[in-house]
């Protein structure tokens, strides 16, 4: 099972290159957190001390004091379905950093809080007739009623009505009411190209903004600088649509104000215009050897709700008033939970016949094998991204990106929390193996780490752990 020895400590946290010092951190982190991991890495290795001064060398640590003899690292994964306890500590860390751009905290004043600030939701356009859920006010209409008492009739000759008023866990939800009228090829390319259409947004937002306030792009840069975090999620129909917090700041590291010119509403009609101005023509290359021509788009109506007051305006269907708190929980779940429908598979595909073998609705089925065929099929090494991430429905993005300067990063969360765990293991300091408080300029950390495997081995307590800790997240 023995692989690689490497020097370092492969953690969730860092990668390779982190500083000795930043790595025994990990260390210390993963030892007090990795028991409820449901897929940990397996290490086999020791840490020593040098005395730099005398080149005595005495053991700190070794993983054959560990039950088992093997160190349990987390797997970091942030996907829910994959690994409960890790997307838990990822999920809790994006609502801080969300939390923190909305009403201060993290090393962002409260003073935030009276910034121009937009929760923005972003979909794509229609592919075609699929079953909804709509609102109005809190009745649930008919999906698709009648017109006329006549059932309305696709060009294939299938009937496209549907009088169901739609529960919000109804199955049928986001299915296309006929798969020859849905572009099936159009909504894997949304989903393949939603990332290129944000950064295109992102890149026209200064622009819309600077002509409505009347000024140049560069007058206007010198004035506010535009910081966001936004999350990926998919609608029913299995297509991206993101949600976003846009604030305007006072260019610069210290989260002021902006000129009292750059509204909340002005910050709105911006977000308005750069949406609907944004195009992404797909053009044929390694991804889809023979792409018929689409452009793609968001949809006509982009949803801009001011945030004020520590509240979100008017929610879609109710016009009820949300709090913000609520964007940051929101928000985060989004950040770790992807493509949940029953059925689709959580892994790559090898081979079209994986396509065989697919579990879920008929559309998600359509759309796996619609990027499948449009991605050319597996070729070997030089797969398109399309095959790659075919299993997600061509989606290849983040489900969580940010500005920098929205507010705190993930890195500064966790370093603060192995900090906190290492105050609360060392009261008084961490030691070294002589006694004296640990310095880095005195002694040297050796670290050696082995890979042993993935998972817990069964039956072990922690494995027994893990599992229970698994359903319970899952029961929350
Ligand atoms: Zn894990
Ligand atoms: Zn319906
Ligand atoms: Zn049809």
């Amino acid at each position: 099972m023995t692989a690689a020895t490497v020097t370092t400590a492969p953690g969730p946290d860092q990668g390779p290159g982190a500083s000795p010092r930043a790595d025994f951190a990990t260390w210390e982190h993963q030892l007090a957190d990795t028991s409820v991991c449901s897929h940990p890495i397996r290490l086999h290795g020791r840490i020593r001390a040098v005395d730099l001064a005398t080149g005595e060398v005495a053991p700190i640590y070794d993983t054959a004091s560990e039950p088992g003899g093997v160190l349990h690292v987390a797997c970091g994964n942030r996907r829910e379905s994959i690994c409960p306890a890790c997307s838990a500590v990822y999920k809790r860390d994006a609502r801080q950093l969300v939390r923190a751009g909305l009403l201060g905290g993290k090393g962002v004043p409260e003073s935030v809080t009276a910034h121009p600030c937009v929760f923005a939701t972003f979909t794509a356009p229609s592919f075609g007739p699929v079953h909804s859920r709509r609102l109005r006010g809190r009745v649930v209409l008919p999906c698709r009623p009648r017109r006329d008492h006549k059932v309305r009739v696709c060009p294939h000759g299938r009937g496209i009505s549907c009088p169901a008023r739609h529960g919000e866990d109804d199955p049928r939800l986001g299915r296309a009411l006929c798969g020859d009228c849905y572009d099936y090829q159009a909504g894997v390319l949304f989903n393949l190209h939603a990332a290129d259409l944000w950064r295109r947004f992102t890149t026209y937002l200064p622009r819309h903004l600077a002509r409505l306030a009347g000024l140049t792009q560069k007058q206007l840069r010198s004035l506010v600088a535009v910081r966001f975090v936004k999350v990926a999620e998919y609608q029913a129909r299995g297509v991206v649509h993101f949600h976003a917090v846009i604030r305007l700041d006072a260019p610069g590291e210290n989260y002021q104000r902006p000129p009292a010119r750059f509204t909340a509403a002005l910050l709105a009609d911006a977000i308005g215009q750069a949406a609907n101005a944004v195009r992404w023509s797909p053009r044929p290359d390694q991804d889809y050897p023979a792409r018929p021509g689409v452009v793609l788009r968001f949809g006509v109506q982009v949803d801009c709700r001011i945030i004020r007051d520590r509240q979100v305006e008017g929610l879609p269907g109710t016009g009820d008033k949300l709090d913000v708190s609520a964007v940051g929980n929101y928000i985060a779940k989004y950040a770790t939970k992807t493509l949940t429908a029953p059925g689709v598979p959580d892994k790559r595909l090898r081979s079209a016949a994986d396509l065989m073998g697919l579990r879920c609705s008929r559309h998600y089925q359509q759309m796996i094998e619609t990027a499948w065929k449009l991605g050319g099929g597996r070729t070997g090494p030089a797969d398109t991204r399309l095959c790659k991430w075919a299993h997600m429905l061509g989606y290849a993005g983040h489900f969580l990106t940010k500005s920098r300067r929205y507010s705190t990063t993930f890195g500064v969360l966790r370093r603060a929390r192995a900090e906190h765990r290492k105050a609360l293991r060392y009261p008084d300091g961490e030691r070294d193996p002589w006694g004296r408080p640990l310095d880095e300029a005195v002694v040297l950390i050796l670290k050696t780490w082995t890979y042993a495997g993935t998972d817990h081995i069964a039956a072990t307590p922690a494995a027994e752990l893990a599992l229970v800790s698994a359903d319970m997240a899952r029961g929350r």
